[in-house]
């Protein structure tokens, strides 16, 4: 008797932890279905703006189309370290894009064709395109700004989340005031199937600015800012949070 009561008791036990063991794996389950990443199978374009013949905004020999680059390479770096995200760069080495578009007699005009033409691809979900600033009878302004044309409903909302994160940069011996997302009508902002901004990433005519924009450790602070905002973009349409 005394043996048959010391075996229930161990199948009982066995049970109770297979029981465990089963509802730690539903759990398990459950949570990774509720915690799914919001940045999986997204597209992302980055446009690096100007390039090749045309340098953008200029000071002296320092370029506006080398600084686009050189964070826009730090943005696709971080972007692509997660998983199942696709990143569409318009322009990863210095060159214009008028060639791949024949619908003006502008080459200027190509080249934002061309590059609203790979912005407009199916299966894009977003696209960031990267800038300087420049304002030659306001050398005291300064910091990055983001601009957005309302023609998705979306892309104030991106530019907001974006210039909240790029307000919130922390770099030693730079306050720049904070910015608000501005509405402006640039060509590359109507782009008709996706949403997206420009991230004005400085001022060329300010002297902190420039200094900064040069340094590989704020164009990786700018990077980081751009990259957060985006996070908190896709996880804004979690169906968790109900705000689709
Ligand atoms: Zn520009």
């Amino acid at each position: 008797m005394i043996m048959i009561f010391k075996r229930w008791k161990l199948y009982l036990t066995i049970l109770f932890i297979l029981i465990f063991f089963f509802s730690l794996q539903q759990f398990k389950l459950v949570e990774k279905i509720f915690e799914s990443d919001p940045l999986a199978d997204k597209t992302i374009v980055i446009d690096p703006g100007h390039g090749g013949i045309d340098g953008g905004t200029s000071y002296n020999n320092l370029l506006e189309k080398d600084l686009n680059l050189e964070v826009g390479l730090k943005l696709r770096e971080l972007l692509e370290a997660r998983d199942n995200l696709t990143v569409i760069m318009t322009r990863n080495e210095d060159t214009a894009l008028d060639h791949l578009n024949q619908y003006s007699r502008s080459r200027h005009q190509r080249d934002l064709m061309a590059r609203i033409d790979i912005v407009n691809q199916e299966k894009v979900d977003l696209f960031i395109s990267l800038h300087v600033d420049a304002r030659t009878g306001q050398p005291e302004m300064q910091g990055p700004t983001v601009l957005y044309y309302p023609r998705h409903r979306e892309n104030q909302k991106l530019a907001e989340i974006l210039q909240k994160y790029l307000n919130q940069i922390d770099y030693p011996n730079f306050n720049p005031p904070s910015h608000q997302a501005r509405q402006r009508d640039f060509y590359i902002l109507k782009a008709k199937n996706t949403p997206g901004v420009i991230v004005e990433l400085g001022f060329i005519t300010n002297h902190l600015n420039r200094k900064l924009l040069q340094q590989d450790s704020y164009q990786q602070a700018l990077a980081k800012a751009i990259y957060e905002g985006v996070e908190e973009y896709f996880s804004s349409f979690s169906f968790l949070t109900g705000s689709f």
